[in-house]
């Protein structure tokens, strides 16, 4: 729920503080129920996707992924990372701090611009874009009642009309460029607390423009698009120093 902050001028503003994004931000859904919302998704996406054995692809998702997690200014809940045995270029980010990450896009990044896709996507956490994203797809109604267990069995979950289909499409929908512009800000800012080059945010970025060619438009660009505007404003951001905390 959210909750009336006053502030020091006197002025009541609806919500509560988010360091993210410098906004005050009324969230209907709780992070007890966003977290467990993650979980309903992922019995989806475990039914449509096989996720990666390999331990030491795992093991340098965990390692970068706890690392940008760490310096993440949202930490009401754990993170978590998976690595999807899929060769495309895809990573995508569900309520809960639940990070998903293609092999197909891993392998063709170096560590530092794998860093820099997991702190964008971690970016999307902390700004709450996920879960408002979420919210007002599925309803705060529906979600209470998920959480709540209401709704268990697969034929309720039709009656309510959450299919697998329905999610995954929610799962590859885009964001608002306002929230992709907002997320690349928070990859530069987390990259930079992390110690890494922020400038490996517009590598991975060239990385997906080089693997755009053809008739293929990697699935990653249609949930992230926008791709030239926001090199440039990433460069700006980087030239300006504008972007430390
Ligand atoms: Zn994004």
């Amino acid at each position: 729920m959210g909750m009336i902050v006053i502030g020091s001028s006197g002025c009541a503003s609806l919500g509560t503080f988010n360091p993210a994004t410098g906004r005050n931000e009324l969230l209907l859904i709780s992070t007890y129920q966003e977290v467990a919302l993650g979980q309903e998704v992922h019995q989806t996406l475990s039914e449509q996707y096989q996720l990666s054995t390999d331990s030491a692809k795992n093991a340098r998702l965990q390692r970068l992924g706890q690392q940008m997690a760490s310096v993440s200014d949202r930490q009401d809940y754990q993170y978590t990372f998976f690595l999807v045995d899929e060769d495309q270029l895809n990573a995508f980010t569900t309520p809960g701090g639940r990070i998903y990450v293609f092999t197909g896009l891993m392998d063709r990044l170096t560590d530092e611009q794998l860093a820099s896709v997991l702190a964008h996507e971690i970016g999307h956490c902390a700004a709450k874009h996920t879960a408002k994203k979420y919210q007002s797809a599925l309803g705060y109604n529906l979600i209470g009642s998920l959480v709540l267990g209401q709704i268990a069995s697969d034929s309720a979950r039709q009656l309510a009309s959450i299919s697998s289909g329905a999610i995954m499409q929610l799962v590859s929908s885009s964001y608002s460029r306002r929230d992709e512009y907002e997320a690349d800000r928070l990859a530069v800012k987390y990259m930079q607390r992390a110690g890494y080059d922020p400038k490996a945010v517009i590598g991975a970025f060239e990385v997906l423009k080089a693997n755009s060619g053809g008739s293929q438009i990697p699935l990653i660009l249609r949930s992230h698009p926008y791709l030239d505007d926001r090199i440039t404003a990433v460069k700006q951001q980087i030239a300006t120093g504008s972007v430390q905390p």
